[in-house]
């Protein structure tokens, strides 16, 4: 089997989709197509199988991606799934890329993140992405803070229906 990328490769912006072809040249090579506004993203299957992908950004042309774009680094939510060919299902934060069937951790959230997602914590269950739109963050940091502050017994995660959501663990 190929290498995995474990870092998207940006490699620029373009007007149209066939214009990203020639600079998708290795795994998780990447390039933005904006006609106005972002349309795609066009990227070399992070796996290495060869193919491309196009993440849809424009919620006009059907089911879209959220896309954020730092200083240096592009985040998508949800994750992307190929549901044909090789199967790929990968996660892209801070342009790294998680594998979820390797189940790679999340880098560690800033100590800011955690605070504020803890504040957020009360003890209904709330959806992580939700408590990211209302603290204006990537949904994956507040994902990734949420996790830990399991691991340190203050949340508790939700299952069943209620995946994807967390409350403020009860003190005895
Ligand atoms: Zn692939």
């Amino acid at each position: 089997m190929s290498e995995r990328a474990k870092k998207i490769a940006f490699k620029g912006q373009v007007s149209h989709r066939h214009e990203a072809n020639p600079l998708l040249s290795e795994p998780g090579a990447a390039v933005l197509v904006h006609r106005g506004v972002a349309r795609a993203i066009a990227m070399a299957c992070p796996d290495g199988c060869g193919e491309q992908l196009t993440i849809n950004l424009d919620e006009r042309a059907g089911p879209a991606w959220r896309h954020y774009v730092g200083e240096t680094t592009v985040s998508l939510f949800p994750s992307v799934w190929r549901d044909t060919g090789c199967g790929s299902h990968f996660i892209v934060w801070r342009s790294k890329i998680y594998w979820c069937d390797w189940h790679d951790e999340f880098e560690a959230p800033s100590d800011d993140i955690m605070k504020r997602t803890l504040q957020l914590l009360t003890d209904r269950f709330a959806s992580y992405v939700t408590m990211a739109d209302q603290l204006g963050l990537v949904p994956w940091a507040v994902l990734s803070a949420c996790n830990r502050l399991c691991r340190r017994g203050v949340a508790e995660p939700g299952t069943g229906k209620q995946q994807g959501q967390f409350r403020r663990k009860a003190t005895a």
